[in-house]
């Protein structure tokens, strides 16, 4: 089984994914919980790139192809073994981060985006992925200014972000949950317990 976060910039995926993880790990599923970009060798270094201050100027199509490199790393190298091994994975991010960032952020046309990463992952699609939908403006000010290049991005970019990620929920409705990210810590983790016991093998 294999579950994405998706979210914007101080949405909360990443403590979201641990709880998530040490809820599943408590009722004895091993579970492999990982993030993007950064969760390979090669990964690490695209991550640096990708997110350093001084590539400010960085074309939005090399971004693009970085991320889908991260993401094929990713899955050859540790999504795909876990999986094939029987185990839950938990992914901080994935394709729709792209969709959504170098789609909509960058403006790249959304079906090259879809083409590029539906071959860097060789389809691999998740289960479930969770959108923990936050306004910007609330997330933005979540990090306290700790601003890495994409962070540092005008309000615009990050309102575009957002709707792309609610209209992709909403275009497969099956596959999403979408959670107010207002909510307090432990309400969304319920919410997404709620869910997830419905999909687990048993
Ligand atoms: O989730 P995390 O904050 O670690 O992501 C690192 C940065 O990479 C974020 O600022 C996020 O906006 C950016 N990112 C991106 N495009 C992606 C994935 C992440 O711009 N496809
Ligand atoms: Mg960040």
């Amino acid at each position: 089984m294999f579950i994405a976060f998706e979210g914007g910039e101080g949405s909360g995926k990443t403590t979201q994914s641990r709880l998530l993880a040490i809820w599943l790990r408590d009722q004895g599923f091993d579970v492999v919980q990982t993030r993007e970009p950064g969760s390979t060798k090669v990964g690490m270094r695209l991550r640096a790139i990708l997110l350093d201050a001084v590539h400010q100027g960085l074309s939005a199509r090399s971004e693009a192809l970085l991320y889908a490199a991260d993401r094929a790393e990713h899955v050859e190298k540790v999504i795909r073994p876990a999986l094939y091994r029987g185990s839950m994975v938990i992914s901080d991010r994935y394709v729709d981060s792209s969709l959504a960032y170098q789609g909509a952020g960058r403006s790249l046309d959304p079906a090259d985006m879809a083409r590029i990463n539906t071959w860097a992952t060789g389809g691999l699609v998740p289960d479930l992925t969770v959108l923990i939908d936050t306004p910007p403006s609330v997330g933005l000010t979540r990090l306290g200014g700790a601003a890495d290049r994409i962070e540092s991005e005008p309000l615009e970019f990050h309102e575009r972000v957002r709707r792309e990620f609610r209209s992709l929920a909403a275009a497969s409705p099956d596959r999403y949950l979408v959670i107010d990210g207002t909510l307090a810590q432990d309400q969304i983790s319920l919410l997404i317990h709620d869910r997830v016991r419905e999909v687990l093998p048993d």
